[in-house]
């Protein structure tokens, strides 16, 4: 078969699949994505309302992923890194500890937060220093645990694991339990500590669209569900059967079991993510704002548009509520438990911030408790003909969507010569 004959489908128009099709693309195959949705991008989606950008639920690119340092163009992504640190609320009060390398004025007022002891600190210091030591890949080869007994072996108080790494690191796997893998949590702090937790200045949207920039025109199909896959093609929910060389899987990990017919194992975590519209104030700050409190449904806020002004109209702050979960509440309820708690933390005037949007994620990640699979090395092939990539197989995040897209490809490519 002459490469301009092998079709290869690719279902989902999320991180992975587009860059699978890029790839697939660059080695002179065909490529048709199918997306079930209206639009590309799968978790990464930023609606634009009113002058307001909303990412679906609260996101940032770890400039350090090494994937996507060769993947995107960060410089036309004109990205807006957050401050290295984070304000923490405390005991009725907000105390900003920063990165004493990257911040060094705010080095006494992070030695003095009420987060941990001296040695927690120190502590802290040790374990970024040997996380960022060696190569990314040796992380997922180490002993695994969760990351919650992880910190209590390495000796961190109780104190600095509820008000620091419980809000930080729940936000990141969405687990006010951290039940994450040990590795994860590795991974994490290594991306932090070698790299800026940055927003494109027009939204999250602009990482997938960017991925899709030099796809040929019709490579893309949106609103086109597909309903069961074969080495030879797939069927949409209409019936239709188109004919493929090979097929690739590229959903989110409960679709992809389904789609191949294994028993649902994938457990999703969920998030919900409120915004509202307020003045624009001096005292909003480029930091994470975290609940070191453990009480309320907030586990942190953000002021995306302080990081970049287009997150919003001119004169206006949009501000980004996370609840971890997706609660039971109706919508008027639970703007109405978050506003109170956003009244106790920034005062009265919270009450009058106007609600936007809420969203409710149910699979915004995978479950990512031991064990984990080794996400540099993700399984490509399930069956001849038939290919993986995402999270099912792998872990998530925008590095591995980007990893497992390109070996995906590469497995294709092996499979078709
Ligand atoms: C709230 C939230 C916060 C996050 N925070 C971060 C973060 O800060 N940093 C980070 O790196 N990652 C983060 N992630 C994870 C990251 O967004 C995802 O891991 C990544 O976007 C997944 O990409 P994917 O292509 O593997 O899957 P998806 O984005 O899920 O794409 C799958 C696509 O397949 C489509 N599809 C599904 N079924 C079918 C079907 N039958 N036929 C056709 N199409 C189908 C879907 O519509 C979707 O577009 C976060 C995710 C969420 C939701």
């Amino acid at each position: 078969m002459e490469n301009s004959d092998k079709r290869v489908i690719i279902v989902g128009g999320g991180i992975a699949g587009l860059t699978c099709a890029r790839h697939l693309l660059a080695q002179g195959l065909t490529v048709q994505v199918l997306e079930a949705s209206g639009r590309i991008g799968g978790r990464i989606k930023t609606d634009e309302p009113d002058g307001f950008r909303l990412d679906h639920g609260f996101q940032v690119l770890q400039t350090a992923y090494p994937e996507a340092r060769r993947e995107l163009d960060y410089d036309a992504l004109d990205l807006r890194p957050f401050a290295p640190g984070a304000m923490i609320r405390i005991g009725g009060r907000f105390f900003t500890i920063a990165d004493p390398l990257r911040r060094p004025g705010r080095a006494l007022a992070t030695l003095t937060a009420p987060i941990g002891s001296i040695g927690d600190r120190l502590r802290l210091l040790r374990l970024a220093h040997r996380v960022v030591r060696g190569k990314l890949e040796a992380i997922f080869e180490q002993p695994e645990t969760t990351s919650m007994a992880m910190l209590r072996a390495e000796g961190f108080s109780e104190t600095m694991i509820r008000r620091f790494f419980i809000p930080f690191f729940g936000g990141v796997c969405l687990d006010s339990q951290i039940r994450a893998s040990s590795r994860v949590l590795s991974y994490v702090l290594r991306m932090f500590a070698t790299g800026e937790a940055a927003l494109p200045a027009m939204g999250m949207a602009r990482i997938p669209h960017q991925l899709a920039l030099d796809l040929p025109k019709g490579c893309i199909r949106t609103g086109v569900r597909v309903r069961a896959v074969r080495e030879d093609g797939v069927t949409l929910d209409d019936g239709t059967r188109l004919p493929a060389c090979a097929v690739v899987i590229a959903t989110a990990a409960p679709e992809t079991e389904r789609l191949l017919g294994l028993p649902l194992k994938a457990k999703s975590i969920g998030e919900t993510c409120l915004y509202f519209a307020c003045a624009r104030e001096a005292w909003h700050p480029p930091y994470l704002v975290l609940n070191g409190e453990g009480s309320g449904l907030i586990n942190n806020v953000v002021f995306p548009s302080v990081v970049s002004a287009d997150y919003a109209p001119s004169g206006r702050s949009l501000v980004g509520v996370v609840v971890l979960g997706v609660p039971d509440d109706t919508d008027a309820t639970l703007i109405e438990r978050v506003r109170m708690q956003l009244v106790e933390w920034f005062g009265v005037a919270a009450q009058s911030w106007e609600h936007l949007r809420t969203y409710r994620i149910v699979h915004a990640l995978p479950d990512q408790s031991p064990p984990t699979p080794n996400p540099a090395r993700p399984q490509a092939m399930t069956s001849p003909g038939v290919f993986v990539c995402g999270e099912h197989g792998s872990l998530p995040g925008i590095q591995w969507a980007m990893v497992s897209g390109r070996q995906s490809a590469e497995a294709v490519l092996a499979h078709l010569r």
